[in-house]
């Protein structure tokens, strides 16, 4: 096959971009090798390829958002978790606290406020923050086809300097947004932030999307397709944050970015693709991940909105 081939040619044109920073407001993540590069495909039929450092471990971060917040449709229904978290695209950064004015919703679940809210509405509405917990690293592995666990060092890091998502939390729990302790939801949102995942099963996570909610290589049924369709809707709008009208009209499929410098896209009945490399833009998305991106659309013409 020709694929490893070009995935190694795309490596080998972006490696000399040292443009971009690591996260520096989370000290794990700040010390990460930033020369780190690799990339993954995974085919809606099982077939995947990788090249560069693809066996890395690093944490998903906001990577875990579209498929938590795809968990928690499952678990509760549109309805429950629209009436707690909306659907439109903020132009704000990440950690901006966009909530919409009257309801004090969350705009989206792509951004920390949303995220933290979808992340309280995972499994039934009784559930303690440990069954919680577990029914995300579960659902998170049945994504990736193995077993996925978090990663303490990153999680405690993150944790004793999160004064920001704790005042998130904070202005969500004084506006009914979440009915639990803000702290135990910043907990554990950020606990799913630290799960391990290596480029192949980011890949494969995406692949599961792309694949109507079935693990092309497992064969397990994770979600239905209408709860694809939500997420992989959110992933296309919000998904880059205040960079995603850029990302769509330049690369055109869903993705999703992570500070730790993972990045995701699904094209919708054909593939998973990941791509990871720590050096970030200014909006928190990695530099080299979203020249890769726009190489392979350029390559394969996988723009959504491209007329055949
Ligand atoms: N855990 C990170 C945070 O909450 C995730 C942010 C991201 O990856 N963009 O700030």
């Amino acid at each position: 096959s020709p694929i490893p081939d070009y995935l190694a040619e795309a490596l080998g044109s972006v490696e000399f971009d040292q443009s971009g920073a690591t996260a520096d407001y989370i000290p794990e993540l700040a010390d990460a090798d930033p020369d780190r590069l690799a990339v993954s495909f995974c085919t809606e039929d099982g077939r995947r390829y990788s090249q560069g450092d693809a066996d890395v471990e690093f944490s998903i971060q906001s990577i875990s958002k579209p498929f938590v917040y795809a968990l928690a449709l499952a678990d509760r229904g549109f309805d429950d978790v629209l009436a707690k978290v909306g659907v439109e695209p903020t132009g704000d950064a990440f950690n901006e606290l966009s909530l919409e004015p009257g309801t004090g919703r969350p705009l989206n679940p792509m951004i920390n406020a949303g995220a933290i809210t979808v992340h309280t509405l995972v499994g039934p509405p009784d559930a303690t923050p440990e069954a919680r917990n577990a029914r995300i690293v579960d659902g998170l592995s049945a994504f990736a086809g193995r077993r996925l666990s978090v990663d303490q060092r990153v999680y405690e890091s993150e944790i004793s300097c999160a004064y920001r998502n704790r005042a998130l939390a904070n202005m969500l729990r004084a506006n009914e947004i979440i009915d639990e302790g803000p702290l135990v939801a910043v907990a554990g949102y950020t606990r799913q932030c630290s799960l391990l995942v290596t480029v192949e099963d980011l890949a494969m996570m995406a692949a599961t999307l792309a694949n109507r909610g079935v693990n092309p290589v497992t064969g397990a049924p994770v979600v239905s397709a209408a709860v694809v369709r939500q997420t992989l809707s959110v992933m296309a709008t919000c998904g880059m944050y205040d960079g995603a009208g850029d990302w769509m009209t330049r690369v055109g499929i869903p993705a999703k970015s992570g500070v730790s410098g993972g990045l995701i896209g699904a094209l919708p009945g054909q593939a998973g693709i990941a791509t990871f490399s720590p050096r970030l833009d200014r909006h928190g998305n990695s530099v080299r991940g979203v020249d890769l991106f726009r190489r392979f659309t350029s390559d394969m013409g996988m723009h959504l909105m491209e007329v055949p």
